[in-house]
C-alpha cells in the first residue's frame, strides 16, 4: 500500500499510510516491510495489516476502506466557509509591539465599520453551503465599536432564521472595555468571548501595553466577571510566545489555571502586522519556541496526573487527526488550504480577504490574499476566483515537495499565507519552514508519548475522547 516514512532515529523510523495510521518500526523491522518479508504469524504482518500498510496482491476492501476514511477526513470540505470573521473596527487603545493587525489610535472613527458594510457580509456570510455559521467580530478592539456588533448580531439572527441555519457568535476582545450592558446583551444572545492572556502580570503588560499599564488586571477582572456572569465555558484565552515567555512557559500555564479557564494553547509568535513591522518576530527561532512547548506539555502532563484536567489545545487538535478521523474545525490544519473554503474576512472597508493573515499581510502592502469587495461580489465569485483557486489548488500538502512523502502529511495542513509571508512563495520550501518544523516537532513528541504508553498516553488520549 501506499506508505510514507520518517526517522526518528538510525535505528527507529515511523511509517504512515495515507489517512495517518502510523506504526513505529526498529531499522530491521522496517527493511522487511520495504522487502515485504512478512508472512502471517510473525507479529509484523499483523500490526502491517492492521494500520493497512501491506494488504494481499489484488485486495479491494484495504483501498476501500482508505477510501472511505479518507472521506471521513475530508467532509469539512462539504461545509464550506463555517467561519466569517468581521473587522469591526482597526481602533485600539492596546499598543502591542507585536500586534497582528493593523491598529488605529482611539480617535480614528473613519476606521470603523459601517452598518452598511455589515449587511452586505452578512449576506456574503449566510450564502455560503456550511449549515452552522460562526461569526467572530474582531478588531483592534472590537468593543470600541459594540454598537455595530450589536446591530450585526440582531441581523444576523434574522437572516439566519430565515436561511434555516444554526449561527455562533465570538467577540475577540481584550476585555478592556467590558462593562454590564455588554454582558448581558452577551448573556441575551448567547455570545462566548475569547481574550488574550500572555501570562503572569510583568510579562502580560509588557507585551501589551496600554495607557495606565493595566492590561493584565482589565483581563484578569474580565475573565473572572465573564465567568460569574456567563458561565466559565464562555469565556477562553489565546496567548503569544515572544521571546520574554520561552524560558516562562510553567508560570504562564500556571496563571491560566489560577484564573480558572480550562485549557491552554501555546502559540508560536506569527510573522504578520506589526510583530514584523517592530521586529520582534527577528530572530525568533523554532528550535527555541519546540523547547519551550515540549516543557510546557510536560508541565500539562503533570498537572492532569496531580487530578487537574487541563488540555492543551494544539496537542489536542492534532491528537483527533491522529487518532480518529473525524475532521478538524481548524481552518490552518487543513489541506486543501481553509483559505477562503473555511473562512472569510470582512474588513471595516469593505474589503474581503482569504484569511485573517491575508488581511495583515495586506496592511502591509501585499493584497495577494485579497479577494473582492463587498457590493461588488458575492459568496461564489469570491470562493471560485482565480486567485483562489490558484491558491487553494497549488499548495495541496498531498501533492507538495516534502510533504507528499512526509509521514506526518494527514496530520499537517497547507499553509500558504505564512509560506508566502515568510519565503514569498505559497508552497514553500519546507526544509527552511518554521511552520513545518514546528509541525514535525510537536508530531513527534506526541507520536514517541503515545507510543510509550502509559500515565502521559492516557491523558492525551483523553482530550480527545472528550
Ligand atoms: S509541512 Fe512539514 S510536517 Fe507538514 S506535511 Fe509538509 S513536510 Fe510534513
Amino acid at each position: 500500500m501506499p506508505i510514507r516514512f520518517e526517522r526518528l532515529s538510525p535505528e527507529r523510523v515511523i511509517v504512515a499510510n495515507t489517512v495517518g495510521d502510523i506504526l513505529v518500526l526498529t531499522q530491521v523491522e522496517f527493511e522487511r516491510l520495504i522487502a515485504l518479508d512478512l508472512r502471517p504469524g510473525d507479529g509484523l504482518y499483523e500490526r502491517a495489516t492492521e494500520r493497512l500498510l501491506v494488504a494481499r496482491e489484488g485486495a479491494r476492501a484495504p483501498l476501500q476502506l482508505l477510501a472511505l476514511r479518507l472521506r471521513s477526513r475530508m467532509a469539512f470540505l462539504r461545509d464550506a466557509t463555517a467561519l466569517h470573521i468581521l473587522v469591526v473596527t482597526l481602533r485600539c487603545e492596546h499598543s502591542c509591539p507585536y500586534c497582528q493587525v493593523s491598529r488605529r489610535n482611539t480617535g480614528a472613527e473613519r476606521y470603523d465599520m459601517s452598518e452598511e458594510t455589515a449587511l452586505l457580509a452578512l449576506e456574503v456570510a449566510m450564502s455560503s453551503p456550511a449549515k452552522a455559521i460562526k461569526l467572530e467580530f474582531q478588531g483592534g478592539e472590537p468593543l470600541l465599536n459594540f454598537p455595530l456588533i450589536a446591530f450585526a448580531v440582531e441581523a444576523a439572527t434574522r437572516m439566519a432564521e430565515v436561511k434555516g441555519k444554526a449561527v455562533e457568535f465570538v467577540i475577540a476582545t481584550n476585555l478592556a472595555l467590558l462593562d454590564d450592558k455588554i454582558l448581558t446583551f452577551c448573556q441575551n444572545h448567547h455570545i462566548h468571548l475569547s481574550t488574550s492572556l500572555d501570562g503572569p502580570a510583568d510579562l502580560h503588560n509588557r507585551n501589551r501595553p496600554r495607557p495606565g499599564g493595566n492590561s493584565h488586571a482589565l483581563a484578569a477582572a474580565g475573565i473572572q466577571r465573564v465567568q460569574e456572569f456567563l458561565g466559565r465555558d464562555r469565556i477562553g484565552a489565546l496567548m503569544t510566545t515572544t521571546d520574554a515567555s520561552l524560558d516562562r512557559v510553567e508560570e504562564i500555564i500556571e496563571e491560566y489555571v489560577r484564573l480558572g479557564l480550562d485549557g491552554i494553547f501555546l502559540r508560536p509568535l506569527s510573522p504578520y502586522g506589526f510583530a514584523m513591522k517592530t521586529r520582534w518576530y527577528d530572530g525568533y527561532d523554532s528550535d527555541r519556541w519546540l523547547t519551550f512547548y515540549e516543557r510546557g506539555l510536560r508541565h500539562i502532563l503533570d498537572l492532569n496526573h496531580r487530578g487537574i484536567r487541563f488540555p492543551e489545545f494544539y496537542a489536542s487538535l492534532l491528537l483527533q487527526r491522529i487518532l480518529t478521523d473525524q475532521p478538524i474545525g481548524y481552518v490552518d490544519l487543513r489541506s486543501p488550504a481553509g483559505i477562503g473554503i473555511g473562512a472569510l474576512v470582512y474588513n471595516y472597508d469593505g474589503k474581503v480577504f482569504a484569511s485573517d493573515e491575508g488581511r495583515m499581510l495586506a496592511e502591509m502592502g501585499d493584497q495577494t490574499f485579497e479577494l473582492g469587495t463587498l457590493g461588488k461580489t458575492d459568496y461564489a465569485s469570491l470562493v471560485t476566483s482565480e486567485r483562489l483557486i490558484d491558491l487553494v489548488g497549488g499548495t495541496l500538502s498531498q501533492t507538495s515537495p516534502e510533504c507528499r512523502s512526509c509521514a506526518y502529511e494527514a496530520h499537517c495542513g497547507a499553509d500558504p499565507v505564512y509560506h508566502h509571508a515568510t519565503q514569498g512563495d505559497a508552497v514553500g520550501i519546507k526544509p527552511l519552514s518554521g511552520f513545518c518544523s514546528r509541525q514535525k516537532g510537536i508530531l513527534r513528541i506526541l507520536i514517541e508519548t503515545l507510543e510509550r504508553g502509559g500515565r502521559d498516553a492516557a491523558v492525551l488520549r483523553s482530550w480527545v475522547s472528550r
